[in-house]
């Protein structure tokens, strides 16, 4: 693909062979759309949110650009902060015991925590370890264009729409793809500081620079000022396979999102390439920047005590992950629906956490607990090591439990899910949050591991419903 003239979407479409009949749509949509226009105008592209939520221009958290700089992720708890925070060798000292902890729970077969479970996770990380390398350009173009009945060496124009139009198209296919939900942030000197300063799993910098093209080096990853477009966007994770936390089958639930996660990625990026425009991503972990920070300025969900985003819809059981692109999008607004108020009240994963690692004060605080933390938030901010040593008292994997002790995790049985009506009054006044909170009495967690086995669940173990 070489050209850079414009073509209007329709003659697009023609010479993709999807403006006339639908039998030649399959290679680029389900057969139930015929062309990228009905894609863009499928209830998929549309941001749908739900009534009680409302749009607004700032996020409800506090952010203060000015003391905000790019972080270096080296210092998160996977790659040095752990060691950092609690010492190499103790570091050294724990990450051996986790081991020992692990083997011990194979061989003597501990519930939830054997080797099915152990062997579950890893098959849940497949897809995204396999794909991590060559993520931050793409995979190039492996899938012929003559799949979609077009000659490869075709120079063709790219792509046309307003920016608008692009935005509801990618949603779109990022939906049909697999995302739960999908936001755009436009980038500014503000919003690029949520971009690492440095890779830490690769120890390359992130750059910007005046280029046409990304490119990288054995120093640098370089993102074009002009691809100043994040598309963000969810999957979900399986609501009872987090119950069973701090078991293995919970950290199944999000090895498996992070796969699919990748998967949307790989897609997202071959379908905006051949659109003629770059898609750049970070593979898998979200190794290029703060994933769920992007998706509360996109609009997705809200900061929460967890210091992670939660989706209105389903609560903090999403992974969020993002792409950067140069094709001209619309970015979409942040929200409220009353979540960040909530955590003030609610504390109730924080009163849940084994290792005192998430924050009981009422109010948010400007205040970091360690270079883990990248400033400029008014936020609840975690202890990281402490979670961390946490999961490797389990044998090296995650524990999950504040995940699946919020209210907001609850698809079934909890109030606040039971009722729309209850998440508009939260969303509207914080004058009935505790109630709302002392309602909830399931923890929500350390359901039986034996008994998940014999579930019937759903595709990707939860039920496929509607929201933003
Ligand atoms: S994962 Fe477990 S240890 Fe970590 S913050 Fe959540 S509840 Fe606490
Ligand atoms: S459990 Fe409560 S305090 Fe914690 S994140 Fe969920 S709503 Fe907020």
């Amino acid at each position: 693909m070489k050209s850079h003239t414009t073509l209007s979407k329709r003659s697009f479409m023609k010479m993709l062979g999807l403006g006339g009949s639908g039998s030649s749509a399959a290679g680029i949509a389900s057969p139930l759309y015929h062309d990228l226009d009905e894609v863009k105008a499928s209830p998929a592209a549309e941001r749908r949110l739900p009534w009680w939520v409302r749009e607004g221009d700032k996020p409800t958290v506090e952010i203060d650009w000015s003391t905000m700089q790019r972080f270096d992720s080296s210092n998160i708890m996977f790659v040095n902060g752990f060691a950092q925070a609690v010492g190499p060798e103790n570091a050294m000292k724990l990450g051996g015991q986790a081991m020992e902890t692990g083997t011990q729970n194979i061989l003597e077969k501990e519930p939830g925590f054997s080797l099915r479970e152990k062997a579950l996770v890893v098959g849940g990380w497949l897809t995204s370890l396999l794909t991590t390398e060559r993520a931050f350009l793409g995979p190039g173009l492996p899938v012929p264009f003559a799949m979609s009945g077009i000659p490869d060496d075709l120079d063709y124009p790219r792509y046309e729409g307003t920016p608008e139009e692009n935005t509801r198209m990618v949603r779109a296919a990022a939906k049909l793809y697999g995302a739960a939900s999908v936001g755009v942030v436009e980038l500014d000197e503000n919003t690029r500081k949520l971009f690492y300063a440095i890779d830490g799993w690769d120890g390359r910098k992130w750059e910007f620079e005046d280029v046409d093209k990304a490119y990288e080096t054995k120093k640098k990853k370089v993102i074009p000022y002009q691809a100043k477009w994040v598309i963000v966007y969810t999957i979900r994770m399986s609501s009872p396979s987090l119950a069973t936390a701090p078991a293995a089958l919970a950290t199944a639930a999000s090895s498996i999102a992070y796969s699919e996660g990748t998967s949307v990625q790989l897609r997202l990026q071959q379908f905006i390439n051949r659109l003629g425009y770059q898609c750049l991503a970070d593979g898998n972990m979200g190794t290029s920047g703060n994933s769920p920070g992007f998706g509360v300025l996109a609009g997705l969900g809200e900061l929460s005590r967890l210091n992670r985003m939660i989706s209105p819809r389903w609560g903090p059981l999403v992974r969020v992950f993002k792409v950067i692109t140069d094709l001209p999008l619309a970015p979409t607004k942040p929200i409220d629906a009353g979540i960040f108020r909530f955590c003030r009240t609610c504390k109730k994963c924080a009163e849940f956490c084994p290792s005192n690692a998430l924050s009981m004060e009422t109010e948010p605080s400007w205040e970091v607990q360690g270079v883990w933390n990248n400033p400029g938030v008014k936020t609840y901010y975690e202890k990281a090591p402490n979670c961390f040593s946490q999961w490797m008292k389990l044998g090296g994997h995650d524990c999950g439990i504040c995940l699946a002790a919020c209210p907001f995790s609850k698809q079934d049985k909890s109030f606040i899910h039971i009722h729309d009506f209850v998440r508009q009054i939260i969303a509207t006044t914080p004058m009935f949050n505790g109630m709302f909170r002392k309602l909830d009495t399931d923890p929500g967690y350390g359901k039986d591991p034996e008994a998940w086995w014999e579930l019937d669940l759903p595709p990707h173990g939860y039920n496929n419903t509607q929201g933003i």
